[in-house]
C-alpha cells in the first residue's frame, strides 16, 4: 500500500522505545544513527548482503483477518480418535484468568522462589493431583508430551538398573504408535533394544530391566496387572505404566498394583488439544527414585522468618550443574499447562472429577449397548472410554457416513475406535448410533436409547475399580464455585511478578513482549480442537500457516527447511543431533561420536549431546570469553577421525558477535564435523545475519524466546530447527502423520508438529513485523543493552565486549569483587526485588555475575528505572564496603522485605524501614511486594516434600 495514508505500524508497539528516545540513547552512547551502532556490534564479515525476504507486515487488524481465513480453513468434526487426545471443555474462569492472562503467561520460570509462589503453589498442586490419582510418591512438573515421559521413564530405569547387563525394556505391542517411535528415537543412542512382546511372565528373560504398560491400553482394555507386576519385580524388572489421568479417578492406580513410574499426558484436565499441544506430561515415581526423576519438582520449605514458602527442589539433578551427566535435558517443560491442569483439579475437586469420569464411561457403556443392540460386534470387554467395532467390510461407508455428519473415529484393521470424552453428550450417542444403524440399513429408532440407559453395567472389572480416595487436600475441596475460583486464582497470581509488572531482564532468556494480537488467535476453537490425528483435508488452515511459517524462519535462519516437532530449545537440540547422526551414518560415518563443546556453553548442550550418545569433550574460552580457536583447531584436529560436530551459541552467551564464527564453522567442517548452532540468542541475529550465512548446518529457534510465545512460568516452548539443504532428507518423521522422507529420523515428540497451536503467536509476530520490522527490532535490542551497558559500566565491571566495545543484545555484570565484603551476586538478585524488578540470569555463563538482556520491547523509561536501582543497590553495597554497614546485618542480606516484616510492630534493623521498601521514589507509585522473605534453598532438598502438606500442618499454616 502507498504511504498516502497514515497507517500504524505494529512494530511501533513491540519495540519500547520512541523515535526520539532512540536518539537520545545513541546520543549518551556516542553514536550519530543506530546503523552506526550496528556496524559497531556486529563484525562486518557476517552481515547479510540483502533485506530478508519477507512479506508486507500487517496492521493488527489486518492480521486478525487474515488468520481468521486461515482458522476457517480448519474444520472442527467431532473427535472421537482418542489416542491420547480428547476434547475437552475449558472452564471458562480458567481459560480467561490464566491461558488468556498475562499475569500467568507472562512469568519466567520459578527461579526466583520469592516473588513466584503463586505458581510454584499451582504447580506443587499439580504434583499433588498426579501423585493422588497415579498412587505414587512423588511427582514432577512437568514434562513435554506423554511419548517423551515415555521415553524419560525408560531412560531412568536404564540408569538406576540393578542387572547392569541388562539392556531391554519390554514394551507391550498395546501402545500409541506415536509413544513406540520416540521411544525407539531415544533408545538407539544408549543401545536399548525396544522388544515389543505381550507382557507375559515368560516374556521376561534376563536381558530385560524394565518393562512398559499402557493402562488403559492402547486398544482401550483394562487390565489387572498386579500378578504380572509382582513377577517382574521378582525378576529385578522395574515397572513403568503409561496412564490416562482421567481414567484413574474410576481405575486401581499403578502404584496400587506396584507401578515404579507413571507417566502420561494431563491434558484432559481442561487443556485443549490444539493440533498436538502444547499440554503438560506427568512423571510419578517412588521416593526412591527422586535424586534420578528427569524435569522440574517444586518443594516446600520455608522463608527467613520461618514461614511457608515454596521453591523448585534438586537442582543439582538438572542440566545447569550436572552438564553431560543431568539426569535429562529437560529446560523448558509445559508449566502453563501443568498449570491449568492444576486448576481444572481444583475447580472439579474429588467428586468433580469423579462424576465427569463416570459420565464419559457411563455413556460409553450406553453406545457401547445401542450398537450391539444394532448388530455390531464390539471386542472391548473392559473399558473405560474406548470401543472397538468390528466392521470388516463397511469400514468403507463407515467412514464417509461419519465424515458426513462430521464425525472422526479411529480407523484400524477393520476397526472402528471410539473414544468419548468430557463433552461427548447424549445427543452425541444419538448420532453415532444413526450412523452406525444406516450401514445397517436400520433405522435408529430401532435403537431405545433411553431405555438402554437403564440396563447399563460396570464395564470395569472389579479388580480394577478404584476404591482408594484422591485429592482429599482442602486445596482440592474448597474453591468450586465460580467466585471462589477466581479468587484463588488470583490471590496466587498477585504473588508472582510477570511482565504485567516491569521488564525482566533475563539474559538468554529473551522475555521480550508477548503481544495480545498474537495470542488472540490461540484460543479459538479452529486452532484449540484440532486433533493431531484429524484427517489432512479437515486441517489445512494448520497446514498452510505452518508452511508458511516454515518457509519464513527458513528465509530468517537461511535454511533450507524446518522441523516443527521438537517442543522446546532442548528438544530441538537432541533432535538436531540425531539428524546429523543420521546424516553421518548414511555417508557410512556412524562412527563419529565426539561433540565439541565451549565451557560457556547452556547445560542443555551437554545434556543433549550425551542424550544423543555422543562423547563431549570441552573446548576452552579465551579471557574475552570467545571459543578459543587454538585449542578448538587442536581438538577439531584431534578427534578428526571421530569428530561429529560442534554445538555453538551464537552470539556466544557471553553475548558477543565472536569475529572468528566463521573460522570456526570452516575447521569443524575441514573435520568432518557439522556445527550445531543453538539459536537460544536468535534475539540479536535476526535481519542481521543467519545461522546459514555464518555456516552452521542445523540450528534451534525457541520461539519462545525471539518469536514471541510467553513463557508461561517454565513453558511450553516450540523449539523447531532449521537444516541446511544436505540435511533435510533426515528431518523426523512421525509414525502416524507422514510429514518426511525415507530417511527421516524417527519422531523426537508424540506430535506431528509438536506443539502446534502456539505455532500462531510467531506466525503473527513475524507477520506483522515484516522483515523491516523484525530487522529493526534486533537492532533495537542491541541498542537496549548497550545503553544499558553505557549506563551500568562505571558502577559494574561488564565482562566482555566486542572489538569496538560493544556487546550484542545482553551483557554481564561482574558481581564477583563484593564477595569480599560477604555480599552475593544473590543477594543483589534478592535486593532487586525490594526495587520491583525481577533479577537477571545468576550466574550463567560465569559464576558469581548477572546476565541482562532488555530486548527490544522495553522503552527508556523502563531501562532507566532498571539502571537506577542497580546503580542504588550499588551505593548499598559500597556502604558495606567502606564498613559504614555491617557485612551481615544490611539491606542486602536481609533482602527481600515483605510487607509483613516491614509493617511489623518490632523493626531492629540498621536501616529505616524506608530503605528496606520504598529505596526509590518510583515505588511510591507502583510497589510490588514480595510475598515471602528469603526461602531456605537447602532445607527444602534435605527434607523433600514435593506434594501439598498434610491437612494438619495446612489448617495450622
Ligand atoms: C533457553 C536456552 C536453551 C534451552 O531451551 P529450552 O527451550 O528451555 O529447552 C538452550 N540454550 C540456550 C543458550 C538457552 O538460552
Amino acid at each position: 500500500m502507498s504511504n498516502v495514508f497514515y497507517q500504524e505500524k505494529f512494530q511501533d508497539r513491540h519495540n519500547g522505545p520512541r523515535v526520539e528516545e532512540i536518539q537520545e540513547m545513541l546520543g549518551y552512547l556516542g553514536l550519530q544513527s543506530l546503523d552506526q551502532l550496528i556496524d559497531q556490534a556486529v563484525p562486518s564479515q557476517i552481515r547479510l548482503k540483502k533485506a530478508l525476504a519477507l512479506p508486507t507486515a500487517l496492521s493488527e487488524k489486518s492480521f486478525l483477518v487474515k488468520i481468521q481465513q486461515i482458522a476457517d480453513k480448519n474444520k472442527v468434526f467431532k473427535s472421537y480418535i482418542g489416542q491420547g487426545y480428547y476434547d475437552v471443555t475449558v472452564p471458562a474462569v480458567i481459560q480467561r484468568n490464566v491461558l488468556e492472562n498475562p499475569g500467568w503467561y507472562t512469568q519466567y520460570t520459578p527461579y526466583q522462589a520469592e516473588i513466584a509462589q503463586g505458581r510454584l503453589q499451582a504447580l506443587l498442586n499439580f504434583q499433588t493431583a498426579v501423585a493422588d490419582l497415579t498412587g505414587l510418591e512423588i511427582a514432577n512438573a512437568s514434562l513435554l508430551d506423554e511419548a517423551t515421559a515415555a521415553a524419560e521413564a525408560m531412560f531412568m530405569l536404564y540408569s538406576a538398573r540393578k542387572n547392569k547387563t541388562a539392556n531391554v525394556f519390554l514394551v507391550t505391542p498395546n501402545i500409541y504408535p506415536q509413544t513406540l517411535d520416540v521411544l525407539q528415537t531415544r533408545a538407539v543412542p544408549f543401545g536399548v533394544e525396544i522388544r515389543v512382546a505381550d507382557l507375559e511372565e515368560e516374556n521376561l528373560t534376563e536381558d530385560i530391566f524394565a518393562t512398559l504398560i499402557q493402562y488403559p491400553a492402547a486398544d482401550g482394555t483394562i487390565k489387572d496387572y498386579t500378578g504380572f507386576t509382582a513377577a517382574a519385580h521378582e525378576k529385578n524388572v522395574t515397572v513403568c505404566a503409561i496412564a490416562d489421568l482421567m481414567s484413574l479417578a474410576l481405575l486401581t492406580p499403578p502404584g496400587e498394583w506396584g507401578a515404579d513410574v507413571v507417566v502420561g499426558n494431563s491434558q484432559r484436565f481442561g487443556v485443549p488439544m490444539g493440533f498436538g499441544g502444547p499440554h503438560a506430561a506427568f512423571f510419578a515415581t517412588k521416593e526412591a527414585y527422586k535424586r534420578n526423576i528427569p524435569g522440574r519438582i517444586i518443594g516446600v520449605t520455608s522463608d527467613a522468618s520461618g514461614n511457608y514458602a515454596l521453591r523448585m527442589a534438586l537442582q543439582t539433578r538438572e542440566q545447569h550443574i550436572r552438564r553431560d551427566k543431568a539426569s535429562s535435558n529437560i529446560c523448558t517443560a509445559q508449566a502453563l499447562l501443568a498449570i491449568m491442569a492444576s486448576f481444572y483439579a481444583v475447580y472439579h475437586g474429588p467428586q468433580g472429577i469423579k462424576n465427569i469420569a463416570k459420565r464419559i464411561n457411563d455413556l460409553t457403556k450406553l453406545l457401547d449397548k445401542a450398537l450391539q443392540e444394532l448388530g455390531y460386534e464390539q471386542i472391548n470387554e473392559a473399558y473405560f472410554d474406548t470401543l472397538r467395532i468390528a466392521v470388516g467390510d463397511h469400514v468403507g461407508a463407515l467412514k464417509s457416513e461419519a465424515l458426513n455428519n462430521e464425525l472422526n473415529f479411529f480407523y484400524h484393521e477393520g476397526m472402528v475406535g471410539i473414544s468419548l470424552d468430557e463433552t461427548t453428550t447424549f445427543e452425541d450417542i444419538e448420532t453415532i448410533v444413526r450412523v452406525f444403524a444406516k450401514i445397517k440399513g436400520k433405522s435408529w429408532n430401532d435403537v431405545d436409547l433411553r431405555g438402554l440407559t437403564e440396563q447399563l453395567e460396570s464395564s470395569i472389572p472389579s479388580e480394577a475399580v478404584r476404591t482408594s480416595p484422591y485429592l482429599t487436600h482442602p486445596i482440592f475441596n474448597s474453591y468450586h464455585s465460580e467466585s471462589e475460583m477466581l479468587r484463588y486464582i488470583k490471590s496466587l497470581e498477585a504473588k508472582d511478578l510477570s511482565l504485567c509488572h516491569s521488564m525482566i531482564p533475563l539474559g538468554s532468556c529473551t522475555m521480550k513482549l508477548n503481544a495480545t494480537t498474537e495470542m488472540l488467535p490461540l484460543t479459538w476453537a479452529r486452532f484449540g480442537d484440532l486433533h493431531p490425528f484429524a484427517p489432512v483435508d479437515q486441517t489445512s488452515g494448520y497446514m498452510q500457516l505452518i508452511n508458511e511459517l516454515n518457509d519464513w524462519l527458513s528465509e530468517i535462519t537461511g535454511f533450507a527447511k524446518m522441523s516443527f516437532q521438537p517442543n522446546s530449545g532442548a528438544q530441538g537440540e537432541y533432535a538436531g543431533l540425531m539428524v546429523i547422526r543420521a546424516y553421518h551414518e548414511s555417508r557410512s560415518e556412524g562412527h563419529r561420536n565426539v561433540c565439541l563443546i565451549p565451557a560457556s556453553a547452556h547445560g542443555t548442550n551437554p545434556a543433549s549431546a550425551s542424550m544423543a550418545g555422543l562423547k563431549v569433550v570441552v573446548v576452552k574460552c579465551d579471557v574475552y570469553g570467545n571459543i578459543d580457536v587454538v585449542d578448538l583447531r587442536t581438538k577439531a584436529e584431534e578427534h578428526a577421525a571421530n569428530l561429529n560436530s560442534l554445538m555453538v551459541t551464537y552470539p556466544s552467551t557471553h553475548g558477543v558477535f565472536e569475529e572468528s564464527i566463521i573460522e570456526i564453522c570452516e575447521i569443524i567442517h575441514q573435520n568432518g564435523g557439522q556445527v550445531y548452532m543453538d539459536g537460544a540468542n536468535m534475539n540479536a541475529q535476526v535481519g542481521l545475519t543467519s545461522p546459514g550465512f555464518i555456516g552452521a548446518d542445523v540450528c534451534h529457534l525457541n520461539l519462545h524466546k525471539t518469536f514471541c510465545i510467553p513463557h508461561g512460568g517454565g513453558g511450553p516452548g516450540m523449539g523447531p530447527i532449521g537444516v541446511a539443504a544436505h540435511l533435510v532428507p533426515f528431518l523426523p518423521n512421525h509414525e502416524v502423520v507422514e510429514i518426511s522422507g525415507e530417511e527421516g529420523i524417527s519422531a523426537v515428540s508424540a506430535a506431528p508438529f509438536g506443539s502446534a497451536s502456539i505455532l500462531t503467536i510467531s506466525y503473527a509476530y513475524i507477520a506483522m513485523m515484516g522483515g523491516e520490522g523484525l530487522t529493526d527490532a534486533t537492532k533495537t535490542a542491541i541498542l537496549n543493552a548497550n545503553y544499558i551497558k553505557a549506563r551500568l559500566e562505571n558502577h559494574y565491571p561488564v565482562l566482555y565486549a566486542g572489538a569496538n566495545g560493544r556487546c550484542a543484545h545482553e551483557m554481564i555484570l561482574d558481581c564477583r569483587a563484593f564477595k569480599s565484603v560477604g555480599i552475593e551476586v544473590s543477594d543483589i538478585a534478592k535486593r532487586l526485588m525490594d526495587y520491583g524488578f525481577h533479577a537477571p540470569t545468576v550466574s550463567f555463563p560465569v559464576a558469581g555475575t548477572l546476565m541482562v538482556e532488555p530486548t527490544e520491547s522495553e522503552s527508556k523509561a523502563e531501562l532507566d528505572r532498571f539502571c537506577d536501582a542497580l546503580i542504588a543497590i550499588r551505593s548499598e553495597i559500597a556502604a558495606v564496603e567502606t564498613g559504614e554497614i555491617d557485612q551481615k546485618e544490611n539491606v542486602l542480606k536481609h533482602a527481600p522485605h515483605t510487607a509483613e516484616i516491614v509493617s511489623a510492630d518490632e523493626w531492629n534493623r540498621p536501616y529505616s524501614r524506608q530503605t528496606a521498601a520504598y529505596p526509590l521514589s518510583y515505588l511510591k507509585v507502583n510497589k510490588f511486594w514480595p510475598s515471602v522473605g528469603r526461602v531456605n534453598d537447602s532445607q527444602g532438598d534435605r527434607t523433600l516434600i514435593c506434594s501439598c502438606p498434610s491437612i494438619e500442618e495446612y489448617m495450622e499454616a
